[in-house]
């Protein structure tokens, strides 16, 4: 299960109010893609989520439990960054299995969750390898198999194409789609990229300047959009 409700988060760094009452209602298995264009507070938003950047006020609820105050390690999420954060030194499937090892996952559960992902995710061939020795979609695909195999309540992407190529954009899309299938989990899913929200959301939020202009189906979005901003940066011509 992973449900997600946000409260009224606020956020500000020093005198600036990046975040200014976010209200949001996630449900089991749903897949939400943050919009809005460089600096309007999508990662700010996904990092108040995960717990990495404390809200200046507001709840964030998950599954039920008001984690607001919870450290990220105990929240039940995981998260995909766009520069992958791999560690250098270590294979992929030590990259993959260091996170369940700190918890003290036994080595057998651990071997299991690895084999199931790789073969999701077609790492199978690369376990040994070290990042330095893979290209940047099979990089990524390691940040999500760490992901994967913690079994997160929540997934939270940020940005994760960002770094790769168009062919391999399309086609890391393509496998995340997939996954979100196949685990029936729950996906929150930051980008700037129309394209990416629009195939890939079961829900888009439209986010400006740190509030919400919009939430809506992706073709809800654009065949109404509320506003101008919601028109110029996903609907037709309004
Ligand atoms: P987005 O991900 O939508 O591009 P961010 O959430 O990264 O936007 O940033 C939103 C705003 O908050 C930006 O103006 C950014 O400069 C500012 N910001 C983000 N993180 C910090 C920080 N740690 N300290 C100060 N300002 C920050
Ligand atoms: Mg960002």
């Amino acid at each position: 299960m992973g449900s997600l409700n946000i409260e009224n988060v606020k956020k500000a760094f020093g005198p600036v109010e990046v975040l200014k009452g976010i209200d949001l209602d996630v449900s089991d298995g749903e897949f939400v893609v943050f919009v809005g264009p460089s600096g309007c507070g999508k990662s700010t938003l996904l990092r108040v989520i995960a717990g990495l950047e404390d809200s200046t006020s507001g709840r964030v609820v998950i599954d039920g439990q008001d984690v607001t105050t919870i450290p990220p390690a105990k929240r039940g999420i995981a998260m995909v960054f766009q520069t992958y954060a791999l560690y250098p030194h270590l294979t992929v499937k030590n990259n993959m299995g260091l996170g369940l090892k700190q918890i003290g996952t036994p080595g057998a559960e651990i071997d299991k969750r690895i084999d199931a992902a790789s073969v999701m995710l077609s790492l199978k061939p690369y376990l040994d390898r070290r990042p330095a020795e893979l290209s940047g979609g099979q990089r990524q695909r390691v940040a999500i198999g760490r992901a994967v195999v913690r079994e997160p309540k929540l997934f939270l992407f940020d940005e994760p194409l960002s770094n790769l190529d168009a062919a391999l954009r399309v086609n890391t899309r393509l496998e995340i789609a997939q996954l979100h299938r196949r685990l029936k989990a729950t996906m929150i899913y930051v980008t700037h990229d129309q394209v990416e929200a629009m195939t890939l959301a079961d829900k888009i939020v439209v986010l400006n300047a740190g509030r919400i202009e919009q939430i809506g189906r992706p073709m809800e979005l654009y065949n109404s959009p509320a506003n101008e901003f919601v028109a110029g940066f996903i609907g037709s011509p309004k």
